[in-house]
């Protein structure tokens, strides 16, 4: 909602109300700094995405620290392993036995609308079916957003502005092509998901890897589960009745787990392609970017919305330090810091994408080489603690 006229002031203003979004909007207003979150959809459409749902402990701890986990702490399942499946066979990673950390499975659809609550409580200013959004005088001291709302033609005033839009949002195309550096990786299939109100073939995920492709068994709770096949990417949701989503399911897992496999109507279908992508600065300015806006991660390692997570803690202690000590260095810091870490995670997802799936360009030696890193994961402490290092998240 706007109040009063088309004009309006605040400290940071923040374009996208998802997780990125939300998440610094709130951790900033308890700590005194003012924002306004532009948002382009409805309340309604951010909250029925399904994405992602493997919280790190970090951004765990963040949620907290936001006064956004108490939800999350009551119903959110604390997972200490997952399997890796190739054909018939499996073996667990233990997590804690390797580095005495977990990882919480909530679904983002649900720690959205914490966040939401989490900030109405707070009478938080979150502007939505904004359109026509953009950032203007970036590299001056007075950045503002121009947008349209309700028919009328805004200006937001602000001392920052942070693109927290996404991969297809506007706030990195600002960015002038000059500076900004993009690395992409596109990978030749996708992932069909199907969210279905049935129990988890598991109580952990797995992660299998088959001669018919990849196949991931997840959850979002006890009575909701969230399957994923490889599929071509030409495929489209349509070709894929339910029936035939869970016979090719049943083929990729162990028999054990596809014995046990209850089945049921899908609630949710779709197709997500895969891709790696870093953008580079990912501040321009007063103008910073944080999660989906400048990086994208194959879901395989459950890497994206946690990569949001630490960017929003990286940011609001820099802008927390400008505001409360006078100190910039946290914000001269920002993308490299930041970026340390992106590419971190960008390895771990591209890696585990390579591991577990079949590409059509795949040499016999190729295989070989995949079949002998999973034995290698199999038998290696050292592997397994390398793995399960990545997978609850490398520190911030
Ligand atoms: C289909 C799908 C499945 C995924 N599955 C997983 C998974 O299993 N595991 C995992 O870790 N990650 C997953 N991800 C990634 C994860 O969901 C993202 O990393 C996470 O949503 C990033 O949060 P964000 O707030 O940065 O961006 P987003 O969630 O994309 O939020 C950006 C917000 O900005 C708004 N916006 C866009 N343009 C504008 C504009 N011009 N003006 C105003 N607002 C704008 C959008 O409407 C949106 O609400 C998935 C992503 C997708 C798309």
């Amino acid at each position: 909602m706007i109040k009063n006229d088309s004009s309006l002031r605040t400290r940071v203003a923040i374009i996208g109300g998802g997780p990125s979004g939300l998440l610094l909007s709130q951790l900033l207003e308890r700590a005194g700094v003012e924002t306004v979150v532009l948002e382009r959809k409805s309340r309604e459409y951010v909250l029925s995405r399904i994405r992602a749902g493997v919280l790190e402990s970090g951004m765990v701890e963040l949620l907290r620290e936001a006064g956004a986990g108490q939800r999350m702490d009551r119903e959110g399942l604390v997972h200490e392993g997952i399997y890796l499946a190739r054909a018939n066979r499996g073996f667990r990673i233990d997590f804690r036995r390797h580095t005495g950390n977990s990882v919480m499975v909530y679904g983002q659809t649900e720690l959205t609308r914490d966040l939401y609550q989490a900030r109405d409580a707070m009478d938080a200013n979150i502007v939505h079916e904004v359109e026509q959004v953009e950032i203007h005088a970036a590299q001056s001291p007075n950045p503002y957003v121009s947008f349209r709302h309700d028919g009328r033609e805004c200006r937001l005033e602000s001392d920052f502005v942070v693109g927290c839009d996404g991969f297809h949002g506007i706030s990195r195309k600002t960015i002038d092509s000059s500076v900004l550096r993009e690395f992409e990786r596109v990978y030749p299939f996708g992932w069909l998901g199907l969210l279905s109100q049935t129990p988890p073939v598991s109580e952990e995920l797995i992660y299998a890897s088959h001669e018919r492709g990849f196949a991931l068994c997840s959850m979002r709770n006890p009575q909701l589960s969230r399957y994923y096949l490889q599929v071509p990417l030409e495929d489209s949701v349509e070709k894929w009745s339910d029936e035939a989503f869970w016979d090719e399911l049943k083929r990729r897992i162990p028999a054990e787990a596809a014995e046990t496999l209850v089945t049921g109507a899908s609630i949710e279908k779709s197709i997500a392609p895969l891709r790696s992508f870093v953008a580079e600065p990912m501040r321009w300015g007063r103008l910073f970017l944080c999660g989906d806006a400048a990086h994208i991660v194959p879901p395989t390692g459950a890497k994206g919305l946690n990569l949001a997570a630490s960017d929003v803690f990286y940011l609001s202690q820099a802008l927390l330090r400008h505001y409360h000590d006078n100190d910039d260095s946290g914000l001269d810091d920002y993308s490299a810091t930041a970026l340390a870490r992106v590419w971190k995670a960008e390895r771990f997802s591209w890696s585990m994408t390579r591991l577990l799936h079949r590409f059509p360009e795949q040499s016999e030696f190729d295989l070989r080489m995949q079949q002998a890193e999973i034995d290698y994961l199999e038998t290696s402490v050292a592997a397994q603690a390398s793995l399960a290092e990545n997978y609850v998240g490398l520190p911030y």
